[in-house]
């Protein structure tokens, strides 16, 4: 594949050729890692300048170590869900985590007897990314 650069480079390349999987390769070198950090503030802004208090705004009261683990708490920061919230329609009333069940068989039971899923959706195998790409796009 030919990818047109939106600048030309200083030696006035204009366009770079690759293959799908090599543009893949340097597309996912761009993505950073999961956590990591990609802000970072130098000087007197940085998180332990001594003058950055004077700065900058005192921030909102954070969640205590408590807040951050809970199960809701991580499911609507990821995803922006509320799982606490209840589902019928109209309804504002909060749910309340009741028991956590680790049991195979008791949450089989459980499953069973509320009519949903017993067994887990069945997974197909991962497939080279190249497959997917060529599919997409028809290379010739
Ligand atoms: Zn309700």
């Amino acid at each position: 594949m030919i990818l047109q650069l939106k600048k030309p480079w200083q030696d006035r390349t204009t366009h770079v050729e690759l293959t799908p999987h090599a543009f893949l390769t340097r597309l996912a070198s761009l993505v950073p890692r999961p956590r990591k950090n990609t802000s970072l503030y130098f000087g007197v802004l940085a998180g332990n300048a001594r003058r950055r208090k004077k700065l900058v705004r005192k921030t909102e009261r954070r969640a205590t170590r408590t807040e951050d683990a809970s199960w809701a708490a991580l499911m609507k920061h990821s995803f922006g869900l509320d799982v606490l919230g209840c589902p019928r329609p109209g309804c504002k009333g909060r749910l309340a985590l009741v028991a956590v069940i680790f049991d195979r068989a008791e949450v089989k039971r459980l499953l069973g007897h509320l009519r949903l899923f017993t067994e887990p959706i069945p997974v197909k195998s991962a497939r080279d990314p190249s497959d997917l790409w060529t599919e997409a796009y028809d290379f010739h």
